[in-house]
């Protein structure tokens, strides 16, 4: 799954997500097809593969980034509040905002300052990129990303783009009533992807699906 939907520009890489079924949907096709990943990933930007970024993050691998859209979708509707935790190169904080459209907003929240800058820098490589951090759609905080962004709280969608140690209740405390979260969680040497839905009345339900590999969601380097 790796490999084989890499591609030589970004239209050809997400047209192969989409023929290879990890895109499913036309609103992720469109939102990922208007975000050159060249303007966040160093190396190798149309490669189906997590690229590093310094400061031992890596940018996630496309399918990864179409996978947390598709699982978010329902929840990354036009004027939706979207937290993404472990923003990293800003890439999908990038997307989500096109997903959300001008009257939503995306925060971005990472624990260190120089990938909140290179965020800042990457967002701002395209004009539509720029109006959106301009106009205060897309934030990047630095935070710790394990007690959520309660300033910004209630959002519709969290996405956390780190392995997280444990289910952090600041997180799903800070999702509306319907709201979801996507997470991956470190159990022993493995890591899954869990989806934890809120429904109207406040229940939270959560569903794990499958491993995966993230850098760990943890303490702010000294
Ligand atoms: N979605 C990003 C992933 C970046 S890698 C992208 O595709 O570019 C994971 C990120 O989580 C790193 O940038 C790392 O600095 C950040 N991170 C790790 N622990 C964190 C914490 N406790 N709070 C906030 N961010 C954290």
């Amino acid at each position: 799954m790796a490999w084989r939907s890499s591609g030589s520009s970004n239209a050809a890489l997400i047209a192969n997500l989409a023929r290879n079924g990890l895109i499913e949907s036309d609103r992720v096709k469109d939102a990922m097809a208007k975000v050159d990943r060249a303007h966040y990933a160093p190396s190798n930007p149309y490669e189906d593969s997590p690229q590093p970024i310094g400061h031992q993050a890596t940018i996630s691998a496309p399918h990864m980034h179409a996978s947390a859209c598709e699982s978010l979708l329902p929840y990354l509707y036009p004027g939706a509040k979207v937290l993404d935790i472990g923003s990293g190169s800003g890439y999908l904080s990038a997307v989500f905002a096109r997903l959300v459209g001008p009257t939503g907003t995306v925060i971005g929240v990472d624990h260190i300052q120089p990938l909140v800058t290179l965020a800042e820098n990457n967002i701002a490589k395209s004009e539509d990129g720029k109006r959106m951090l301009e106009s205060g759609q897309v934030k990047f905080i630095k935070a710790d990303g394990r007690k959520g962004w309660k300033e910004g709280a209630p959002y519709d969608a969290i996405h956390v783009g780190a392995a997280a140690a444990e289910h952090h209740t600041d997180l799903t405390d800070q999702l509306k009533s319907p709201g979801r979260l996507f997470v991956p969680v470190q159990e022993g040497w493995m890591q899954h992807i869990y989806v934890i839905d809120k429904d109207k009345e406040g229940n939270v339900k959560r569903e794990k699906l499958y491993g995966v590999q993230y850098v760990p969601l943890t303490d702010a380097p000294v």
